[in-house]
């Protein structure tokens, strides 16, 4: 799943190529991934040009010319994928340029021309993603809902420890409640519990002070450096500019399973299940 740096690498790329665009159609292939009556979709978005385009956590926020937002949430397996001729870019979930592969394809299912005949693609081959029209009223509700936000003025180490101090949920599984700290995802999480030397299944409110700090600045600059690499992508796969998110060079725990630790080079790291999700650590640096 796209976490907050995979989302803010497709932002910043978007936001060069689509902003001011004006959007002349809208096809829909499948109604079920849009969240509002489908002629209301199409409706908003027929003619409307985008201003801005803004991110909460792992939401993108696709700002309209009328007061309106268009929400795009990949969740899983969710691509944009924006092609003007045959220069092509986009992110997401990875995927591989061979030489079958083409837009529109199976998994495009929302397509959006622009009046200079440029298009942008929602792929989504597990369809968990959704896209939605909102109204300001609305948006401020929902953006309301998610957490305090690494890299933003409102994370700072009092309310973060805030939040550890009062629950007794495992680490790696309160980083991830997008309620409480939004933007980091599963890759993440492991990555900033081995920064701290945290054992991922520890009970949040039994963390110590130092733990609680070093855990703190892991978020930020784990995240930091991950969009300063155009986050992570697994498996070797490329993105449509031929550029891979090279932060995969830089994970120590995820997807390292059986392998030694860098950091002690004593301990080998261990894969478990935290909350039915997987979870990587070293069992010999983090306690
Ligand atoms: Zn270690």
């Amino acid at each position: 799943m796209p976490e907050l740096p995979e989302v803010e690498t497709i932002r910043r790329d978007l936001v060069s190529r689509i902003v001011n665009k004006k959007i002349a159609s809208v096809e829909v292939k499948k109604p079920k991934l849009v969240k509002n009556k489908l002629k209301d979709f199409i409706n908003a978005l027929k003619g409307n040009k985008i201003r801005d385009i803004k991110r909460r956590a792992k939401l993108l926020v696709f700002v309209l010319s009328d007061n309106k937002y268009l929400l795009i949430h990949l969740k899983m397996t969710g691509q944009l994928i924006f092609c003007q001729g045959k220069a092509i870019t986009g992110g997401g979930h990875p995927f591989a340029v061979s030489k079958d592969w083409q837009l529109p394809n199976k998994y495009s299912h929302v397509i959006f021309t622009f009046s200079n005949n440029s298009q942008l693609f929602f792929n989504d081959l597990r369809q968990f993603g959704y896209l939605k029209i909102v109204e300001e009223k609305e948006l401020l509700k929902i953006l309301n809902d998610y957490g305090i936000e690494p890299l933003t003025a409102d994370f700072t180490l009092k309310n973060f420890k805030n939040i550890l101090s009062k629950s007794r949920t495992a680490i790696k599984t309160l980083l991830m409640d997008q309620k409480q700290i939004a933007g980091l995802g599963n890759i993440y999480a492991s990555e900033v519990c081995f920064s701290a030397k945290v054992k991922p299944d520890r009970p949040a409110n039994t963390l110590k002070e130092k733990e609680i700090k070093d855990l703190y600045r892991a978020c930020n600059l784990i995240l930091k450096k991950a969009i300063a690499k155009r986050g992570t992508t697994v498996n070797n796969y490329v993105d449509a500019s031929n550029r891979q998110g090279s932060f995969a060079k830089l994970l120590q725990v995820y997807g390292r399973a059986g392998r030694k630790c860098r950091r002690c080079k004593k301990g080998t790291i261990v894969k478990t299940r935290i909350n039915n999700r997987s979870a990587y650590y070293c069992n010999y640096c983090q306690y």
